[in-house]
């Protein structure tokens, strides 16, 4: 009809008013068409448009109010019908406040994921939805169901590669609290009920959670279970699509937490699930206290978290520890290491003269942290209290100054602490072992922490926003560069879209000589250097690069594809260093107690693989952790390349962590970050499914009814396509492949299966 032609011509618009033409403003008008408003507050208001003239527009409100505004602040609403919307791609008008309405929208009806696109858009309902299970698993297999979920994503993972024989990868990425480690692990749970059944595999998968989360995640100010962790857990099937294996890897433990803590912050859950839950023989033979008697974990106001009750989840570790066979003595020897460090912890320091130097104090946290450690108290007092000078003082000093003393004692409990987190995920892969059955393909699932801007940031938010800087190139480079890349390669009718492409943020933190993590190795070994000196080296040499910025003092900001974050340089040089004096791996390898000879072994054999140079014989180098994590990182992208990727996009709706509150502003700025609306709107425009002529040809040809058409696999694919009356508008030929639409693979599915 008329009226669909002229919202047709409305359709064609990118969605802003300033673009459409002026028949369809009229039409605007005519039909008492909702249009969006930004209040000077910031919030979007619904308006009608009554009259325009020239470049105004009189608009009345819902609270009654009719204002005069510039037509270029106005943005087309969709038409009721579209209201909620499963998937934005969907929407007639794709802008920022149509999106935020149609997710609020969503949200207040429980319908927490939604599609923009390829991309799954998942708000955190921090609540339990009954909406996983049984039987939500067999519709969504059976594609009974099509609304948005992790499942469908799952499944589709699933389903390509058992049809494509090629590894997947599902990536779940958002800010802290989102819903990454559920969504991760509720994707899990889909795979293990449709993969399952081919032994006790399954059930270990579904238990190692259990334990990476009671020794890697932590309460932090925003997320009562945060992952201070990354991982990908990589899934292996056999050609049948049976489970048989899996592996653990686990990226950039945080380790500061286990001496050092934030106010309403707590320590790793371990820690405070031993204290509650061990039986009183255990809580005898590590001589343990309650939580509020241990400094490491008192030093913060939290100790407890409401509603998580941690003698409960301690015994929900031991039967995973059990379920993981990992055997009661190596269980017995976790605590005990578990134990030390909170032991540690309590050790004090007295002062012994007045040139600032220090003695241990002989009392029970002295005994208790060495008995648990199977060495003497002597040995841990002198490993304590004694360093040997620094080379670049000269003196030989036989006392450490307290500082020093304290930097010794935290720095062993970080490394045991860290030690035997990486041991623990090693113990996991022998568990999970991939087997020789395992012939067929894998589904990665990457849950890595996500982009940090805190009050105060660090050399953690450092490292941990450049990883999501990492992922979010990998985003971009296979949503938008690598699709408009083929296209014009291919030589499609092609209209670009942009997208914020952040190789330039990439290059400040990874050039070499001058980039970010360079000039801090460079200034991490060289002498008499300090985090200043460190702040100034980056001043000179990369002030002219235009997301980087020096600042006052030891500070400086980065622009990410998140906004700008300034950072602390305090701590960086000794962060990045990660040094263990060698007098305290003396101590730990001659401990009576496998696991610390063993940390101590690993540790000595890491200096040894590491080519870098230095001078001192008293402090071991090794690979600074700027570089490692840089490695890291570049071997995981080398791995999701090769894999088809699944993106999910987790959305915190409020940072109260409370269910039924939409915070507008906090949702907006995620969804920009995270390219919802470009993701949108490639898809609209773009071709879900390619495949060669030869694969087409090759797969469908034989559903001919005609054999009469010439052989090259052109024409074949051309009859295909004809054969079944695919419209014209839903497929491209290219020069070497057939571009599809979403949807028309599925058709084409469903009539080989039915020959
Ligand atoms: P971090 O980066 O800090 O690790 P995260 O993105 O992994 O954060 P989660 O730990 O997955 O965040 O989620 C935080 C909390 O939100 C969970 O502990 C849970 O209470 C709630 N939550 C997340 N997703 C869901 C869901 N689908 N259903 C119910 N509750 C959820
Ligand atoms: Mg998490």
């Amino acid at each position: 009809s008329q009226e669909n032609m002229s919202l047709l011509t409305c359709n064609a618009s990118s969605g802003k008013i300033e673009e459409l033409e002026d028949d369809c403003i009229s039409y605007f008008i005519k039909k008492k068409l909702h249009v969006w408003f930004k209040q000077r507050r910031g919030k979007w208001e619904l308006g009608t448009i009554l009259s325009t003239s020239g470049e105004e527009a009189s608009v009345s409100f819902s609270n009654g109010n009719v204002m005069k505004v510039a037509r270029l602040e106005l943005l087309p609403a969709n038409p009721d019908i579209l209201e909620g919307v499963d998937d934005f791609m969907k929407l007639s008008f794709l802008n920022e406040p149509s999106v935020l309405h149609n997710l609020k929208f969503r949200y207040s009806k429980q319908m927490i994921y939604s599609k923009a696109g390829l991309v799954l858009i998942a708000l955190n309902p921090f609540k339990d939805l009954s909406i996983y299970g049984k039987d939500y698993v067999s519709a969504y297999r059976q594609k009974f169901i099509d609304t948005p979920h992790v499942y469908a994503i799952a499944d589709a993972a699933y389903s390509d590669m058992l049809r494509d024989e090629v590894n997947q990868s599902i990536i779940v990425s958002g800010e802290s609290g989102s819903g990454k480690t559920e969504t991760a692990k509720t994707a899990i749970q889909y795979l293990v009920a449709v993969g399952g059944g081919s032994g006790g595999i399954e059930n270990k998968l579904l238990q190692t959670s259990y334990i990476l989360e009671a020794f890697g995640n932590a309460k932090t100010s925003g997320n009562n279970n945060s992952s201070r962790f990354g991982k990908l857990i990589e899934i292996h099937f056999t050609t049948m699509g049976k489970i048989c294996g899996a592996k653990v890897q686990t990226f950039l433990f945080e380790k500061s937490r286990v001496v050092q803590l934030g106010n309403s912050e707590r320590s790793y859950h371990i820690f405070y699930q031993l204290c509650a839950g061990a039986s009183s023989a255990l809580k005898e033979r590590l001589n343990l206290r309650p939580v509020s008697e241990y400094k490491y974990l008192n030093q913060s106001d939290c100790v407890k978290i409401a509603g998580f009750d941690d003698a409960r989840k301690f015994q929900e570790l031991m039967r995973a520890l059990d379920t993981v066979q990992i055997c009661e003595e190596d269980q017995e020897l976790i605590f005990k290491m578990v134990a030390a460090i909170l032991w540690l912890g309590n050790i004090s320091f007295q002062l012994t003269d007045s040139k600032n130097h220090i003695e241990v104090v002989d009392d029970e946290a002295v005994t208790s942290a060495a008995l648990l450690m199977g060495c003497s108290s002597q040995e841990l007092m002198a490993a304590l209290s004694t360093g040997r000078s620094q080379p670049e003082d000269g003196t030989n000093t036989k006392k450490l100054s307290l500082q020093k003393a304290i930097d010794t004692r935290d720095t062993i409990a970080k490394f045991i602490y860290a030690s035997l987190f990486e041991w623990l995920v090693e113990q996991l892969n022998k568990s999970l072992q991939v087997g020789k059955k395992c012939t067929g393909k894998s589904i990665s699932i990457l849950d890595i922490y996500g982009f940090e801007t805190l009050q105060k940031n660090s050399f953690e938010q450092f490292c941990i926003n450049y990883a999501n800087e990492r992922l979010q190139q990998h985003f971009n480079r296979h949503l938008f560069k690598l699709e408009q890349e083929d296209y014009e390669s291919d030589g499609i009718d092609w209209t670009k879209i942009d997208f914020e492409d952040n190789q330039e943020c990439l290059d400040l933190f990874e050039k070499k000589p001058l980039g970010l993590f360079s000039l801090l190795d460079e200034e991490s070994n060289l002498p008499k250097t300090s985090d200043l000196t460190f702040a100034n080296k980056l001043k000179q040499h990369l002030n002219a690069i235009p997301c980087f910025k020096g600042e006052r003092g030891r500070a400086f900001s980065v622009r990410h594809y998140t906004g700008e974050v300034l950072y602390d340089t305090n701590g960086f040089l000794e962060k990045n260093r990660d040094l263990l004096p060698s007098d305290s791996i003396q101590l730990l390898s001659s401990c009576n107690c496998e696991l610390l000879q063993f940390f101590s072994k690993v540790f000595s054999q890491s200096q040894k693989e590491s080519n870098s140079f230095h001078t001192s014989v008293l402090v071991s180098q090794k690979q600074s952790i700027g570089t490692k994590l840089k490695g890291q990182l570049f071997m995981l992208m080398c791995q999701l390349e090769s894999t088809k990727p699944h993106f999910i996009r987790c959305i915190r709706p409020n940072t109260k962590q409370l269910p039924g509150i939409y915070d507008e502003d906090l949702v907006l700025q995620q969804i920009r970050c995270c390219g919802v609306l470009e993701a949108a709107r490639i898809s609209r425009v773009s071709y879900s499914n390619r495949m060669t002529h030869q694969e087409f040809s090759g797969r469908y040809g034989f559903l001919l009814s005609e054999s009469n058409v010439s052989q090259d696999p052109l024409s074949i694919s051309v009859a295909v396509l004809q054969q079944f009356n695919i419209p014209f508008e839903m497929y491209q030929v290219g020069y070497t492949k057939l571009y599809l639409r979403a949807g028309q693979i599925g058709a084409l599915e469903d009539k080989r299966k039915q020959v």
